[in-house]
């Protein structure tokens, strides 16, 4: 189906009531695999983190990893769910080159996690209640490289790489009810829903849940029934999306496919899609439907799971403020707008914004720079704001002088400019580039003389009374002084010359 074969998005909302399912799978920050020793560490040699137990090698045996289960606890209480007193393991069983032991490692009918809730704000403000099904463990698998195709998918590669570093590393999957009653908002609720998901991760400090970097990625489950009706329509299951607005589109694209199909009087197909970042789209990957059979059994290697209560109430006294929370709380503080604060979530820049705070900017400043010149080198380097190669003391660093006088926003940001081209620290950059305000009265003042020569018959007009001319003369003294005069002292020194008032 190609993209103009959709029916438009509020067409297919007229007709039609979207129920949305989202299994998110976060990969843990443990310094250790799930059932293994071997490192976790990202950027090694190919299989240069492996063992017989995650090579799955005859004989060898798994032990369960403490801090693994003690992040599936702290999700799973962060998320209202009632935690197992008692649960184990179980064998997924399927064949793919990237599972060594072909099985995986994972829970079934006894998560460790059950029934919660996480309450997502949308862009107006509105709280919507996303339920929480389960969460549980697993493990991730390994990765594969096909090589020689044109696409870098098997069909057409001469043969495939396999790297089993990431096989056994610890994954928590967290699975929503489904989400019914959104409507048009479908898709912003989904989005929302991974966005405060990945917010309470971090700050629960258990994976730095970078979606650029696959450590979270959401299956995004959709189907469409006529209004009116309680039962649910047939789902399509896009996997493995890796970022927020992906999500968002994923979710947008199947509304607007699911429509055209049954609006058509065709069938939606019980199968899993692929997402295709270029144009939104998504296309066919394989059936899946119910009898899909894993053989899953106990996992007989592995003790059962048995969190003791006195822990588990530990474990949630030492919960952090949820992240909406603080992040109203922080709104509050820094006096902004819920939109505003919708787009500095957006943009990752609470932390760096805090940060900055802590290391003595006020609250406006740090908001500018991270929402301003560094949001913009963000995007346009495409790394996330947290990634750039500029610390929060830096920029606190750069409000500072601004703050003092010594640099004015334009010279601000090319010491900014400075320091993530890695020239040094703020000061360095400064005199190195020798960026400081001209502050010698002396040297303005012989400046502004020469652009009220230049240009008489605008220092008429402004002799004359219209002031709002003087614009063009600052321009005049901050060309001559490369930008590095202070435009708000310029105009007092121009208007006194001209002997006008300002
Ligand atoms: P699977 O193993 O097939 O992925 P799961 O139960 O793990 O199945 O996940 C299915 C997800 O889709 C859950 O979030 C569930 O709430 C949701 N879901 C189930 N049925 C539907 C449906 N008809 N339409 C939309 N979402 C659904
Ligand atoms: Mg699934
Ligand atoms: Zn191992």
């Amino acid at each position: 189906m190609t993209v103009t074969d959709l029916v438009p998005y509020d067409d297919a909302l007229a007709a039609y009531d979207p129920v949305m399912g989202l299994e998110v799978h976060v990969e843990l920050g443990t310094k250790t695999k799930m059932f293994c020793g071997c490192s976790t560490e990202l950027g090694a040699d190919a299989n240069s983190q492996t063992c017989p137990t995650c090579l799955g090698l005859p004989g060898s045996l798994p032990v369960v990893n403490a801090v693994g289960v003690e992040s599936a606890v702290k999700i799973g209480l962060a998320l209202h769910c009632e935690i197992a007193e008692w649960c184990r393991f179980a064998r997924k069983n399927y064949f793919y080159p990237d599972m060594p032991k072909n099985f995986q490692t994972s829970q079934y009918d006894e998560p460790i996690a059950f029934d919660g809730y996480l309450d997502v704000q949308l862009e107006d403000g509105e709280v919507f209640r996303v339920e929480i099904e389960r969460a549980h463990m697993e493990e991730d698998t390994g990765k594969s490289t096909h090589v020689g195709g044109a696409t870098g998918r098997i069909h057409g590669a001469s043969h495939s790489l396999l790297d089993y570093n990431r096989a056994g590393i610890p994954l928590i999957e967290i699975v929503t009810k489904p989400i019914e009653g959104a409507g048009e908002r479908a898709p912003e609720v989904a989005k929302a829903y991974v966005a405060e998901l990945r917010e309470l991760i971090k700050a629960l400090g258990v994976s730095e849940a970078r979606m650029e970097m696959g450590q979270m990625r959401c299956d995004v489950n959709l189907s469409l029934r006529p209004k009116g009706r309680q039962e649910f329509g047939t789902r399509s299951e896009t996997k493995n999306v890796n970022s927020l607005r992906s999500v968002e589109r994923a979710a947008r694209f199947e509304i607007q496919r699911h429509a055209a199909v049954l609006s058509s009087g065709g069938t939606i197909v019980q199968e899993t899609r692929h997402f295709h970042e270029e144009d939104g789209s998504t296309t066919a990957g394989r059936i899946k439907d119910n009898a899909e059979d894993y053989r899953y059994f106990p996992e007989p290697d592995l003790v059962p799971v048995a969190p003791p209560r006195e822990w588990v109430e530990e474990l949630r006294s030492t919960l952090p403020e949820l992240p909406r929370v603080r992040r109203n709380r922080l709104r509050e503080e820094w006096g902004v707008s819920e939109h505003d604060m919708q787009s500095i979530l957006n943009a990752g820049a609470i932390g760096p914004i805090v940060a900055t705070i802590e290391a003595g900017a006020d609250a406006a400043a740090a908001r500018k720079w991270w929402m301003g010149e560094l949001a913009r080198n963000a995007n346009e380097t495409g790394r996330p704001l947290e990634g750039l190669p500029i610390t929060p003391a830096q920029v606190a660093r750069v409000a500072e002088l601004v703050k003092g006088g010594d640099l004015n926003d334009k010279l601000a940001r090319q010491v900014i400019e400075g320091v993530l081209a890695g020239e040094g620290d703020p000061d360095t950059v400064v005199e190195k580039r020798g960026l400081k305000v001209v502050s010698d009265e002396g040297a303005l003042t012989t400046a502004v003389e020469e652009a009220i020569a230049g240009n008489p018959a605008i220092a008429d007009k402004i002799r004359g009374g219209k002031v709002a001319a003087a614009g063009a003369l600052v321009g005049a003294v901050m060309k001559a002084t490369r930008g590095q005069a202070d435009a708000a002292r310029v105009k007092e020194l121009i208007l006194a010359q001209l002997g006008v008032e300002g």
